[in-house]
């Protein structure tokens, strides 16, 4: 009998809502027949994280010292490692912060509060271990996660996206809310994949998919348009920060579509 792929699902510090997303997909039933799932403590309490897995899917950002052993550990044990949803990938939004001391937003949050593990400043996946594969957004679309999982369990492998938000919402005809209202959407400096959702319903994207290669937004007419909204460079780099503050590239990004003057 053919051996089954071993797969295991594992949760840092997040609001489990990816995992969530993906327990309640029913494709997952079809595609699951071909694996084993060796640990997945949101379905089984039994689960076992020392096993070793041939895809490891990482949820949650690292924001304690047991998670940093934790995901060194799973690295060791798996062949794939991919990291799920932006707590994984990119920090999270609990990474918004980063330029604040953990002491200060600790006692703002729990006050004297006590706890039994070592919290840290919260960090990407990557940030430890080599991430084979990322899989975007917040929570991640299903097809995302389907698409990546089908093609590992057929032994190819998944295809990222390097294109904006923008070309998306484009091609569905949504009304403009940056062109037309002024508003400070980040659709053209995000990856795209999740089908514009926000812009769909009028709301502008926050960038919860990452920003897209520094090189291949349109950095140019970007700015021209920024610039005619009276939007600011301070403006565009604090909501960038919401999901992409782990992102070395992001000062340079917003000065690049800034042009360095001053606004
Ligand atoms: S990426 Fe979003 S949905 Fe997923 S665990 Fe983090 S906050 Fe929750
Ligand atoms: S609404 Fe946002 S995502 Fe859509 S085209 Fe305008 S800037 Fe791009
Ligand atoms: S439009 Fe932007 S914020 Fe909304 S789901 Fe897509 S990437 Fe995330």
């Amino acid at each position: 009998m053919e051996e089954k792929i071993k797969i295991g699902f594992y949760a840092l510090t997040s609001c489990y809502g990816c995992q969530l997303q993906l327990a309640m997909m029913d494709e997952l039933l079809q595609l699951i027949s071909n694996a084993e799932i060796v640990c997945w403590y949101m379905l089984d309490g039994k689960s076992l994280e020392d096993e070793p897995v041939d895809i490891a899917f990482i949820e949650g950002s690292v924001s304690t010292e047991e998670e940093v052993e934790l995901v060194k550990k799973i690295r060791e044990n798996a062949k794939i490692v991919v990291a799920v949803g932006s707590c994984a990938v990119q920090g999270g939004v609990q990474s918004w912060e980063q330029d604040k001391n953990l002491e200060d937003l600790w006692k703002t949050v729990y006050g004297d509060g006590k706890v039994k593990f070592q919290p840290k400043m919260a960090e990407p996946v990557s940030k430890y271990i080599k991430v084979d594969y990322n899989i975007y957004g917040c929570p991640p679309e299903k097809r995302d996660f389907l698409y990546a999982l089908g093609t590992f369990l057929v032994g190819s492998w998944p295809e990222d996206i390097d294109y904006p938000v923008c070309l998306e919402c484009r091609l569905n005809g949504n009304p403009c809310v940056l062109l037309e209202r002024g508003e400070p959407c980040l659709g053209p400096i995000t990856r795209a994949g999740c089908d514009a959702r926000c812009p769909a319903y009028g709301i502008a994207c926050i960038g919860c998919r990452g920003a897209i290669d520094y090189d291949v937004a349109w950095f140019d007419s970007l700015a021209r348009v920024f610039r005619e909204k009276g939007l600011t460079r301070e403006e565009i780099l604090e909501r960038m920060r919401i999901f992409n503050a782990h992102n070395p590239k992001l000062e340079e990004m917003v000065e690049k579509i800034f042009g360095g003057e001053s606004q």
